[in-house]
């Protein structure tokens, strides 16, 4: 009877595919959503501190001093919590798993200078054609009534 059922079970598993993959030859694809480990875009941080500020296990440390955001990864437990609270949308959630390790991994990513925003260019208001008042005639006052009288004479 057992070797009636092992037989099934082979002779059903000639003709499935394998569960397994062909791995390094097929690569892995990963799921949608795949909670591998945290990214930064660093040209984005502010250096805010949210994300440090609202991680569960400490896992983020922020220095505006030395201008670094550094993740310690084993402390990290993938919530996605720092890539919903941060500002500036610079986190992201990487779906391939880190290396392997059996000591601490610490990452520390440089965060450049964000580029200040240029001066708003100052718009003078064009100077206003000064339009001259027309020449007016000086009206001339009409002769008096004596010299009249005396041309008259
Ligand atoms: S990663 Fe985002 S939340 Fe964290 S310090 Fe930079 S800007 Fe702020
Ligand atoms: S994913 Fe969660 S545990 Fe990991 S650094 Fe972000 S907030 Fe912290």
């Amino acid at each position: 009877m057992g070797f009636y059922k092992i037989g099934k079970v082979v002779l059903r598993s000639m003709f499935k595919k394998p569960a397994t993959l062909m791995y390094p030859v097929v690569p892995r694809t990963w799921q949608d959503r795949t909670r591998g480990h945290i990214g930064i875009e660093e040209a984005s941080c502010i250096l805010c501190g949210i994300c440090a500020k609202k991680c569960p296990t400490n896992a983020i440390e922020v220095s505006r001093d030395q201008r670094v955001w550094v993740i310690e990864r084993m402390q990290c437990v993938q919530c996605g919590c720092c890539v919903e609270v941060c500002p500036k949308k610079c986190l992201f959630m990487n779906q391939e798993y880190t290396t392997p390790s059996t000591e601490k991994t610490i990452d520390r990513f440089s965060i450049p200078e964000q580029p200040k925003p240029a001066p708003a260019a100052e718009s003078k208001p064009a100077p206003a054609a000064d339009p001259k008042p027309a020449p007016t005639a000086e009206p001339k006052p009409a002769p008096a009534a004596e010299e009249t009288a005396k041309a008259a004479e």
